[in-house]
């Protein structure tokens, strides 16, 4: 790659920004930016006008005691290069796409990637690419984000603007193409409103978790199994609540179904499903079918209620637990997935998950609850049987 504009850089700021720096632990975001403000604000007052050279020369010195006290920041003994020493174009190149920095984020090695770049790579061992020192410790993104990773922007934004400005188009593309289609993640059947808590451990997993949150609204695709396709075409989308990482990069995330959908357009990134979903929601109730309706819903929750008391106290205690107590009984005629008391009902019932699946895909709320009815019925007569 060859910048239009190169320059000489002023070494020291490249030096103070590439460098072993002593970072503040765990800095704080809204700390950050303050810092990142403040950062620009002393390049750009220092940028030397009256300099006879016609590339801006940043008074080095200043620079670099301003910003030292300014930030409250210690320069390690690494950090300053020898006199008369510049730094080249391949400074400002990630080493793992070989394009200009993107959004840098520099590791406690001094080493300096794209943050999509070192991302991909934590997810699949927790070491700098580069020279392989481990990263366990600052697995988490956000304890890997420093002043540096401002200031690194900051020179190439100064330095580079036309460059940078080509290459956050460039970034800003392929993130809408991840958005496009929606990540599904392979695993078991989700019903909107009830609870999913999943634990992530496949690298692969792990940056669709990352994507997820960083650009798909925090939500994904779940579907179960198939034996002869990728997955089975039914599913729900996630929303992710909470999301606790390990150091060894694992998560525990805490979803809740939201979306029923159908996909189409199956295809796979980055080692992960991704499709298009087609949105499935319930059918509007005519006005003269409510007062049906409700009679149906009336009987069916009676019929869960009556169940759910008669079921063994182990499996009882593992149900609420894991799905919570059987919601209050609701209506919602005419919503996108009807009341919430019947998800959680499918979510506990034993019957096969192909079966579930078929209901999820159900945009009929009526047919819904006749065939969990009929579900009831089938338990209740196994019950007198063994009984007998
Ligand atoms: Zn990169
Ligand atoms: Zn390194």
């Amino acid at each position: 790659m060859t910048f239009t504009n190169r320059c000489v850089y002023p070494p020291s700021v490249h030096a103070w920004a590439l460098k072993n720096l002593g970072v503040p632990q765990n800095p704080e975001k809204e700390d950050m930016s303050e810092k990142y403000e403040k950062t620009l604000e002393i390049l750009l007052n220092n940028i030397d006008k009256s300099s006879t050279n016609d590339l801006l020369m940043l008074r080095c010195n200043v620079v670099d005691k301003e910003l030292v006290d300014a930030l409250g920041l210690k320069i390690g003994p690494k950090a300053r290069l020898q006199d008369g020493e510049t730094l080249d174009d391949s400074d400002l190149e990630c080493s793992l796409c070989m394009r200009l920095l993107c959004d840098p984020v520099c590791t406690p090695c001094g080493h300096i990637f794209c943050q999509v770049c070192i991302e991909r790579c934590l997810d699949h061992k927790a070491q700098c690419p580069l020279c392989k020192t481990s990263a366990q410790q600052t697995k988490s993104l956000e304890a890997l984000h420093s002043p540096c990773d401002y200031v690194t922007k900051a020179i190439i934004r100064q330095y580079l603007p036309e460059e940078y400005a080509e290459r956050q188009k460039q970034n800003e593309q392929e993130i809408e193409e991840l958005t496009k289609i929606q990540p599904i993640f392979v695993s078991t059947i989700a019903f909107p409103s009830v609870p999913c808590p999943l634990h992530i451990f496949e690298p692969r997993y792990m940056l669709m978790l990352r994507r997820c949150l960083d650009h798909n609204d925090r939500e994904f695709g779940m579907c179960m199994r198939s034996p002869d396709k990728p997955h089975h075409e039914i599913g729900t989308t996630l929303r992710v609540k909470n999301v606790k990482f390990f150091p060894d990069g694992r998560s525990v995330v805490d979803s809740v179904g939201n979306r029923r959908f159908q996909t189409t357009n199956c295809q796979k990134r980055d080692g992960y499903h991704v499709a298009t979903l087609k949105y499935i929601e319930d059918k509007k109730i005519a006005e003269s079918q409510v007062a049906n309706m409700k009679r149906i819903i009336d009987k069916v929750y009676s019929e869960a209620e009556e169940w759910f008391a008669s079921v063994a106290a182990p499996l009882k205690e593992k149900i609420t637990l894991h799905f919570g107590n059987l919601p209050e009984k609701e209506y919602c005629f005419n919503t996108a997935n009807g009341p919430n008391w019947l998800w959680w009902v499918l979510a506990v019932l034993p019957v096969e998950d192909t079966y579930k699946a078929n209901i999820v895909g159900n945009g009929n709320l009526q047919e819904r609850v006749l065939t969990v009815h009929k579900v009831f019925l089938c338990l209740m007569r196994k019950k007198t049987q063994t009984a007998k």
